[in-house]
């Protein structure tokens, strides 16, 4: 039995496990590649396997790092089935098609300026794999081949997320392999906190947030409530929060929500910029069974008049581009949230010459997006061909984050009954991964390391 890590292998994006367990060939997610050039070559690379001999998928959750290469599975005769939660289906469902359309106008684009483009998949792919989705509730057991197991449990990320526990083997010898995909901090808002791992042969663990703790959530709501009062109330500004459209601008409107009824900011403006934020929106609503208890207390209580969040959701483009012509203090919440896409750069555009505007960052900036040079400080970037001047103010609220920082990992591992037979450290870059196992080393006394990707490493069997 084998393991091979295609892609979440020294870098965080791209999660994909290719399993052979010798009666069957399996993937836990098929994610694509973000961030700089040689990222988006690895999308229309070749994969180390043939997609038609993939028996079936299981996906961890949403995330177009996670599941957005599965309609490129599909489009190289990959039929299996795709095992996900009922959330994960409802909000992919949504999200595939998205990529579909976005790539499809990358391409166009592409063909105008003479640029070669590879297009990874087309729409069809994406609703043809979705037609492969079969869900399972968190915790129920099911046989998707011979001689294997699985479980999906709550990972506490986004809406549906899960880390998957497999026992592969048949007989008397099977291995129990976990993969964490991505696991949620924590108290975090809406979602359920991550549930425990029992024990497993070999783990694979995320690291994104492997050399470091976020601010504690009270320090990050102050310092939201502080940021806000100065760019809305003070500088009369806009404010351009990029999100990812599926899970922070639920949670990031959800703390807007808690602030407004709390008095801390005066009903402010909002603007949801993005279809798929808006669908997003509808199905978080539509999952209140995956609701957190504090989630659940404030949807059933009332607020009163002044203290509701005016949220306008667009829907056309003309709504959209409408927001231009706005002026003076309001919200604009739009993907992507690396800004690499999606509607956040026409507001960037349009806004970030303008001192009174401040762009306030909620969420992992990928070294190479043009999110993570506005956070490194660039006084110039490039968008739609125009190089734009930095003069807006550029915030960053780490503690929003939906990943699990260092201590919370570390509390993750320390539940365990026993420590994982081979650990390794996935979707980090290199310096996250490395300081985690220092750091695993040193205060759990456990060996772990970083696969190279492409690596193939042995089960134990
Ligand atoms: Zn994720």
């Amino acid at each position: 039995m084998q393991l091979t890590f295609c892609g979440a292998a020294g870098q965080v994006t791209g999660s994909c496990f290719q399993f052979e367990t010798g009666t069957c060939r399996f993937l836990v997610d098929c994610g694509l590649f973000q961030g700089a050039r040689d990222a988006w070559e690895l999308n229309v690379s070749p994969w180390p396997f043939d997609p038609s001999s993939i028996d079936f998928v299981n996906l961890t959750h949403a995330h177009i790092d996670h599941s957005g290469l599965l309609p490129r599975l599909y489009a190289e005769g990959f039929r299996g089935p795709v095992y996900a939660t009922p959330a994960t289906r409802d909000l992919v469902s949504v999200m595939l098609p998205d990529s579909a359309w976005v790539m499809n106008g990358e391409a166009e684009r592409a063909a105008r300026h003479g640029r070669p483009f590879v297009l990874p998949y087309r729409m069809e792919d994406a609703r043809g794999v979705l037609a492969l989705v079969r869900t399972v509730d968190y915790a129920e057991e099911f046989a998707p081949a011979q001689g294997v197991r699985a479980r999906l449990q709550d990972a506490g990320h986004i809406l549906g997320s899960a880390f998957v526990e497999l026992w592969l083997g048949a007989g008397g010898r099977t291995v129990k392999v976990a993969v964490s995909g991505d696991l949620g901090q924590p108290g975090r808002p809406i979602v359920r906190d991550p549930a425990p791992l029992a024990d497993a042969d070999v783990l694979l663990l995320e690291s994104t947030y492997g050399d470091r703790d976020h601010q504690p959530m009270e320090e990050t709501i102050e310092r939201l409530a502080v940021t806000l009062r100065r760019a809305l109330e003070e500088r009369q500004g806009l404010v351009l929060v990029p999100a990812f459209a599926v899970g922070r601008t639920q949670e990031f409107l959800y703390e807007l929500n808690r602030l407004a009824r709390a008095g801390r900011i005066r009903g402010p403006r909002v603007f949801v910029d993005s279809p798929m934020a808006t669908e997003a929106t509808q199905i978080t609503a539509r999952h209140f069974e995956l609701f957190d208890d504090e989630a659940r207390r404030l949807a059933g209580e009332p607020a009163d008049g002044d203290s509701t969040l005016r949220v306008t959701y667009t829907a056309s483009v003309e709504e959209s581009k409408a927001l231009n012509a706005i002026t003076g203090s309001a919200i604009i919440v739009a993907a992507s949230g690396m800004c690499d896409g999606g509607r956040i750069r026409h507001h960037l555009r349009h806004h970030l010459q303008e001192p009174r505007t401040t762009v306030l960052f909620i969420g992992y900036q990928v070294p190479g997006t043009l999110g993570r040079r506005l956070v490194d400080g660039a006084s110039v970037v490039r968008l739609f061909g125009e190089e734009v001047p930095v003069r807006a103010e550029i915030a960053t609220l780490e503690g929003f984050s939906a990943h699990a920082d260092r201590s919370a990992l570390l509390d993750w591992l320390r539940q365990m009954r026993k420590p994982p037979g081979a650990l390794y450290l996935v979707h980090g870059e290199p310096v996250a991964a490395a300081a985690l196992g220092a750091r695993i080393g040193t205060e759990l006394g456990w060996r772990s390391r970083a696969p190279a990707h492409g690596e193939t490493v042995q089960l134990p069997a």
